[in-house]
C-alpha cells in the first residue's frame, strides 16, 4: 500500500531531510509527503513518533518546509532573507513543545509534549533549520548544481565544495549525463573500422 509513494530522501541534517520531500522544485516536483500518514511515516523515521496528522496539519508542516527552504536557499545565496519565512519558521519553533532527553547509551532522543501535536514535532525541525541557518553548526548551506533540483543542502565536507544535494541521486544523474556526453562525442570523433 505504501509502497505507492515515493520514497524520502533521507540525509543527516533534520531540517534538509525535511525540505527534501518535496524534490525537483524547478523541474518534476515530486511531493514525498502526500498524505498525512506519509508525514507521520517520515516524523517516525527521523525520531519525531506522532500517532496522528490531520490534514490542516499537514499543510501547515508544508508551510513550515518552504519557508525553511527559502530561508536556506537566501543564506546560499547570501541574499536578504525573506520576513514571513523567518515569521513561519519562529512561529513553529515557538509553538511546539519538546525536550531533548539522553538515552542510556548517550544518544539524545527527543521527548515530545504530546504524540497527538505534530506541532511538537515541527518546532524541533524548524529549531534545526535556525540553528544551520544561523551557522551554529561547522558546515555551509549551498545550493544542488542540478537546475531541476537546486535543493539547498548542508555542507559539511572539508572543502565545502560539495556540488549535489545528494549524490545517489542529482549527483549520479549528472555523472552518467556526463558520461553519455563523452561518449557521444568519442563516438562521433572516432568512426568505427577506421584502424
Ligand atoms: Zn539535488
Amino acid at each position: 500500500m505504501r509502497d505507492q509513494f515515493p520514497d524520502f530522501r533521507l540525509g543527516n541534517v533534520l531540517a534538509t531531510s525535511f525540505t527534501a520531500t518535496l524534490t525537483e522544485r524547478h523541474g518534476n516536483a515530486v511531493e514525498r509527503i502526500p498524505t498525512p500518514q506519509r508525514l507521520v511515516d517520515w516524523l517516525a523515521v527521523n525520531g519525531l513518533a506522532v500517532d496522528s496528522c490531520t490534514t490542516a496539519q499537514l499543510e501547515f508542516a508544508r508551510e513550515l518546509r518552504e519557508s525553511i527552504h527559502a530561508v536556506a536557499t537566501a543564506t546560499a545565496l547570501q541574499d536578504t532573507l525573506p520576513p514571513s519565512a523567518i515569521q513561519i519558521i519562529n512561529d513553529c519553533s515557538i509553538q511546539g513543545r519538546a525536550a531533548a532527553t539522553l538515552t542510556p547509551e548517550g544518544n539524545r532522543q527527543w521527548r515530545l509534549g504530546s504524540e497527538s501535536c505534530v506541532e511538537d514535532a515541527l518546532s524541533v525541525i524548524a529549531a534545526d533549520a535556525i540553528s544551520i541557518i544561523a551557522g551554529e553548526r561547522d558546515g555551509k548551506l549551498a545550493l544542488c548544481a542540478s537546475p531541476t533540483c537546486q535543493a539547498a543542502f548542508f555542507d559539511t565536507s572539508q572543502s565545502r565544495t560539495r556540488k549535489w544535494c545528494d549524490m545517489n541521486t542529482c549527483g549520479n544523474r549528472q555523472k552518467k549525463a556526463r558520461f553519455k556526453a563523452s561518449h557521444r562525442k568519442t563516438g562521433t570523433g572516432t568512426p568505427t573500422g577506421t584502424t
